[in-house]
C-alpha cells in the first residue's frame, strides 16, 4: 500500500476512533489518550520538527547557490511575494463575502457577557519584518526563527556562489547535508500514518460537542470559504498560470495536506510538503526550497480566511456594522496579521486581536471562537501549505517558459 493511502487511512481512523470514544466512553478516551494517542502524536511531531531547521538551512542555501544568478533569485522572489499577497487578499475577500451573506453571527444566541480573551503580546508584523536579518544566526537556529534562518541561508548560498571554486567543498557539504535530510524525511514519514492517527484521535476526542453545535454555522462558513479558495483560487491559478491539471495537483499533494491537517503546523509540515512538491509535482529543488519555507512562514491564506470570517462574525454578534472603509482596513490588517502569524498551532487566533483592534471591535469576542478553533486550525493549515505548493509549481512552470524563450532567442 502506498504511504499516501496509509496516511489518509490513519487520518480517517483517528477521527472515527476519537469521535466514537468521545461520544461513548470519555473515560476510556482519557486513558487511551494518555497512553496511546498523545505519545504517538508527540513522537511524530518531534520527529518532523527535528528536521525543520536543518532542512530549511541546507535546502535554501543549496537552492540559492543552485540558482547562480542573483537576477533569477530577484525574479523568483518578486513572483513569489506577488502571488502570496494577491492570493491572501483574495482569501480574505472570500471570507468577508461569505460571512456577510450567510451571517453566522446573526443566527442563534451567543453569550457575549461570558466571552473573555486576554490579548497576549504578539510581535507586530513590522517588528517581525525588521528583524529579518539575524544579529546572531546561532540564536536564530536555536529559537527556530524561520524568517531569520531563511535570510541567513540566502546570504550563505549567495556567498558560496560568489566564491565559486574556493567554496566547492562547502557546496558539497551542503549538497550532502540536503540529501541526508531528504533521506531522513523519507525515514520519518514511515511513522506518519501512526502519528496522524494519534494526533487526530486526540483532537477529535477532546472536543466539546455543545460548543461545536453552538458555533456550527461559523465553522461551516470558514470551511466553505477554505474549500472555495482552494478549488477556485488555487485551482484556476494552477490551471491557467502553470497549465497543470488541478485534480492531479490536489491528488499528488494530498499526503502533505493530511500531515498539515493533523499537525496544525505549517512549519512542522515543511519537510513533507517540500518533499511532496519536489517528488510528486516535479518542482525543482532550487525553487521549492526557496518558495515553500518562505510561504510556510508568511503565506497563510487559510488563516487570513478565518480572520476575515471571525471579524465579521464578531461584528454581527456584537451588533456592529462595518463601513466600506472599515472593511478595506480589515483586508489590509488581515493580510499583515496572516504574514505575522507563525506556522505553529493556534497563532492565527492570537493575531486576530490585531485585526479586531484595527476596526475597534471587542477583542473579548475571540473568547467565543476559542473553544472550536483547534478543529478549524487543522483545516486552515492544510490550505496554508497548499497555497505555498501552488505558488512553487507556478513559479517553476513560468521559469521554464522564461528559460525557453531565452533559449529560443539565442
Ligand atoms: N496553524 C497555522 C499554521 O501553522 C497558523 C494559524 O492559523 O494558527 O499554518
Amino acid at each position: 500500500m502506498k504511504l499516501a493511502t496509509k496516511i489518509i487511512i490513519g487520518l480517517i481512523l483517528g477521527a472515527i476512533v476519537g469521535l466514537i470514544l468521545n461520544l461513548v466512553s470519555p473515560d476510556l478516551f482519557k486513558t487511551l489518550n494518555t497512553f496511546l494517542f498523545t505519545p504517538l502524536g508527540k513522537i511524530f511531531l518531534n520527529l518532523i520538527n527535528m528536521l525543520v531547521v536543518p532542512i530549511v538551512f541546507f535546502s535554501i542555501t543549496l537552492g540559492v547557490a543552485g540558482l547562480g544568478d542573483p537576477k533569477k533569485l530577484g525574479r523568483i522572489g518578486f513572483k513569489t511575494i506577488t502571488f502570496f499577497l494577491v492570493t491572501t487578499a483574495i482569501a480574505i475577500v472570500i471570507g468577508l463575502t461569505l460571512s456577510s451573506v450567510i451571517q453566522p453571527g446573526n443566527i442563534g444566541t451567543f453569550d457575549t457577557a461570558g466571552a473573555e480573551f486576554e490579548a497576549g503580546e504578539a510581535p507586530s508584523t513590522a517588528e517581525t519584518l525588521l528583524n529579518i536579518i539575524p544579529t546572531n544566526p546561532i540564536k536564530a537556529f536555536a529559537e527556530g526563527n524561520m524568517l531569520q534562518i531563511i535570510a541567513f541561508s540566502i546570504f550563505v548560498g549567495f556567498g558560496i556562489t560568489m566564491l565559486g571554486k574556493k567554496a566547492s567543498t562547502l557546496l558539497t557539504v551542503v549538497e550532502q547535508g540536503n540529501d541526508l535530510m531528504m533521506y531522513l524525511v523519507n525515514l520519518v514519514m514511515k511513522f506518519a500514518p501512526y502519528g496522524t492517527f494519534g494526533l487526530i484521535a486526540t483532537a477529535v476526542g477532546s472536543q466539546g460537542y455543545s460548543a461545536i453545535k453552538a458555533m456550527g454555522l461559523y465553522m461551516i462558513v470558514v470551511v466553505l470559504a477554505l474549500v472555495i479558495h482552494a478549488v477556485v483560487t488555487y485551482g484556476s491559478a494552477v490551471f491557467f498560470l502553470a497549465k497543470y491539471n488541478p485534480f492531479t495537483f490536489f491528488k499528488k499533494f494530498s499526503p502533505a495536506m493530511s500531515v498539515a491537517f493533523s499537525t496544525s503546523s505549517s512549519n512542522a509540515t515543511l519537510p513533507v510538503s517540500m518533499e511532496t512538491a519536489q517528488k510528486e509535482l516535479k518542482v525543482p529543488e532550487s525553487i521549492s526550497s526557496f518558495v515553500q519555507p518562505l510561504g510556510a512562514t508568511i503565506n497563510m491564506d487559510g488563516t487570513a480566511i478565518m480572520q476575515g470570517v471571525a471579524t465579521i462574525f464578531i461584528a454581527q454578534v456584537y451588533g456592529v456594522s462595518l463601513t466600506p472603509i472599515e472593511l478595506v482596513t480589515v483586508v489590509l490588517t488581515a493580510v499583515l496579521a496572516s504574514i505575522g502569524t507563525a506556522g505553529v498551532p493556534g497563532v492565527g487566533l492570537i493575531l486576530l486581536a490585531m485585526v479586531l483592534n484595527s476596526v475597534g471591535l471587542p477583542v473579548a469576542g475571540i473568547g467565543l471562537i476559542l473553544g472550536i478553533d483547534r478543529l478549524l486550525d487543522m483545516a486552515r493549515t492544510a490550505i496554508n501549505i497548499t497555497g505555498d505548493a501552488a505558488c512553487a509549481l507556478i513559479v517553476s512552470e513560468t521559469e521554464k517558459k522564461h528559460m525557453n524563450t531565452k533559449e529560443a532567442n539565442l
